[in-house]
């Protein structure tokens, strides 16, 4: 069960770096570079489009977002 125990390992290994990498997400200036939800860049252009402090998602999650579920 060596194995499971990897597996266990590595995702608590990545939950603990998502969480480090969330809170030094906060710590930065407002222009952001990485989605939010998704960690994916965002786009330079739509960044230029919409002004840099207002964009925080990729086109995909803002999407979503404003779908409000
Ligand atoms: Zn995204």
């Amino acid at each position: 069960m060596a194995d499971q125990a990897d597996i266990a390992a590595d995702l608590a290994e990545a939950a603990r770096e998502a969480a480090i990498e969330r809170h030094a997400e906060r710590l930065r200036p407002p222009v952001r570079v990485w989605c939010v939800d998704c960690g994916e860049p965002i786009d330079m252009a739509r960044r230029q489009a919409l002004g840099d402090a207002g964009v925080i998602r990729c086109i995909d999650c803002q999407r979503i977002a404003e779908r409000r579920w």
